[in-house]
């Protein structure tokens, strides 16, 4: 059961039980309307909700329980962020209250999941991103929350900091990390396992130096490649891409 403290709880009938997977951060949209959208969301003909509302004065509602459900706001992108809504229109930008309300939302998830202090504008990071971010996969709407409001993020974050009491990191983040690791383990089958993850990691190991052909498909080569990498950096050798041995493709020294 994950209800903000401070955020009216207003349960409503649209949302997916125990739909929610992974906790990657909050995306930001904007209501194109005012006043609660809460019978919207609670009548099943609207198929929408988000897992919160921030109005100009800054009140916050919560409609899904954020730790387990999905919210229905943002497509392929319920699974693994939450979603406030915020009132208004895209041509205004947040009320000052609007960025408390926020920043409130964002300091509570970063407490309870580690969300990071970060404006990202991806559907695969962990931080603040923005509806627009998601294109079709993500129901299309290139203009949510529009320019002015995304802009806002970087004062969300900081107020969100301040809150927390650590500094914020600057946007966007200074060092690049390596891709998260896909989540599955990519290994030899029949068939072969093939997919956008294992094109990735080819392409990492041939800048590496390998000689491994770049075709998404993991076969008897790139699980030899694998395999010899994980020896000469010391990994379990099972020539299986698992979470470290994906992380190693990016961090481990070039020798
Ligand atoms: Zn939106």
């Amino acid at each position: 059961m994950a209800r903000m403290p401070g955020a009216v709880w207003r349960p409503v009938r649209n949302y997916t039980p125990h739909g929610r997977t992974e906790q990657r951060g909050l995306v930001l949209h904007v209501q194109a309307g005012n006043n609660s959208p809460y019978g919207w969301f609670d009548d099943e003909e609207s198929e929408a909700s988000s897992d919160f509302w921030v109005s100009k004065s800054g009140r916050i509602e919560q409609y899904v329980d954020t730790g387990n459900d999905r919210a229905w706001a943002q497509g392929a992108g319920n699974r693994a962020y939450a979603s406030v809504e915020t009132e208004g229109h895209p041509d205004e930008p947040l009320t000052p209250e609007q960025i408390e309300g926020v920043a409130r939302i964002y300091a509570w998830g970063a407490g309870l999941w580690a969300w990071p202090l970060q404006v990202i504008d991806s559907t695969t990071e962990r931080g603040l991103t923005f509806h627009g971010a998601g294109g079709a996969a993500w129901g299309g709407h290139p203009d949510c929350p529009g320019e002015i409001r995304k802009a806002q993020r970087g004062a969300i974050l900081a107020r969100a900091a301040e809150l927390l009491g650590a500094p914020a990191q600057p946007t966007p983040p200074a060092v690049p990390s390596y891709p998260s690791w896909p989540g599955r383990y990519i290994s030899l089958r029949s068939p072969y396992m093939r997919g956008d993850d294992v094109r990735q990691w080819q392409q990492r190991m041939r800048a590496r130096g390998w000689s491994i052909d770049v075709d998404g498909i993991f076969g008897p080569q790139s699980a030899g490649v694998a395999h010899a990498f994980q020896s000469e950096k010391g990994l379990d050798t099972d020539s299986i891409i698992g979470p470290a041995t994906w992380a190693a493709a990016w961090t481990a020294p070039l020798t």
